[in-house]
């Protein structure tokens, strides 16, 4: 029996398979067009791809979306051109097996806690800076998901009390300095070419990072006060290509806005190790945790290593 995980992107969809024990035994991935028919077509494409040669009889779908409180369906998911979309039931009735759904910042955090950097840890937060800012918190082995499914959305957590307004309704987001289309902004060059400049010591380039850096640590600050955690993980495309560059001011500003300093220790941000593959990897492994009726249906997708 083998499980297939699919993270939908804005464009592309990447999908890994693992086999009963969790290894990763095949991988694929497609570009696809960002509306319903594209999104639904893409994850019937890469399953069928990569069940020619294996029993697959779970899947997990990883959004870039905000779900439904009971992860059937998608409520909004802007850049995929998703709208009260009730993808559950239409994936499960064009794949004939349980699908689990889950958006990618918490897709993420549970690849990390289940096979990645964050492996063992009790109280674990992940962010992913993408395009925007993905979070999410994965406590004592579950994702922490919140009374309406909207939990440990920790890239519209307010580092600026003046800051613009940000998609979400919200001001001065963490995903409006941290992300890949803020360092962007900031530099007023395209994120690859910044992280290139910076290297080479460009100071606007770097200092574009070290404000991405110092908002990670400024929303970390609060986010210890709220959930004490003993692993912090970055991840994602802008992480992973400019990590000393984000890491070190993200870790001075903690150090700096540390609450409870007498008593806690700053905790040192990592970098995740699960790749560009995290949310796809986190998907597959909600859905083997899944708790599968003898229906087929799914009865319970969070995760718990206590079951
Ligand atoms: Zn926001």
């Amino acid at each position: 029996m083998a499980t297939i995980g699919i993270d939908v992107g804005g464009s592309k969809a990447a999908a890994v398979l693992l086999d009963e024990t969790g290894a990763v035994i095949g991988s694929e991935w497609r570009e696809h067009a960002s509306d319903q028919f594209g999104v639904v077509d893409v994850v019937v494409a890469l399953v069928e791809e990569l069940s020619r040669s294996e029993h697959v009889d779970r899947v997990g779908v990883s959004l870039a979306a905000w779900l439904t409180p009971d992860r059937v369906g998608v409520l909004i998911g802007a850049n995929l051109g998703l709208e009260a979309t009730p993808l559950q039931a239409r994936l499960v009735e064009l794949l004939g097996v349980p699908v689990v759904l889950e958006n990618d910042g918490n897709a993420t955090a549970y690849a990390e806690y289940t096979r990645g950097a964050g492996s063992g840890s009790r109280m674990l937060v992940s962010l992913a800076l993408g395009t925007g800012v993905g979070g999410g918190i994965v406590a004592d082995g579950r994702l922490l998901t919140g009374a309406n499914g909207f939990g440990a959305e920790l890239g519209h957590l307010q580092v600026e009390t003046d800051g613009p307004a940000c998609v979400c309704g919200g001001f001065g987001c963490l995903e409006l300095y941290a992300s890949g289309r803020a360092v962007a902004a900031a530099a007023g060059r395209p994120t690859r070419q910044v992280v290139a400049a910076a290297r080479d010591g460009d100071s606007e380039a770097r200092g574009a990072l070290a404000g991405a850096g110092r908002a990670i640590g400024r929303a970390l600050g609060r986010i210890v006060a709220v959930v004490d955690p003993d692993a912090v993980l970055l991840s994602g495309s802008l992480a992973e290509s400019a990590s000393e560059l984000i890491l070190e001011p993200a870790q001075a500003e903690l150090a700096r806005c540390l609450p409870l300093s007498a008593v806690l220790r700053p905790v040192a941000i990592r970098l995740g190790s699960c790749g560009r593959d995290a949310a796809a990897l986190g998907a597959a492994e909600l859905a083997r945790a899944a708790v599968i009726s003898s229906g087929g249906e799914v009865t319970e997708q969070r995760g718990d290593t206590n079951e």
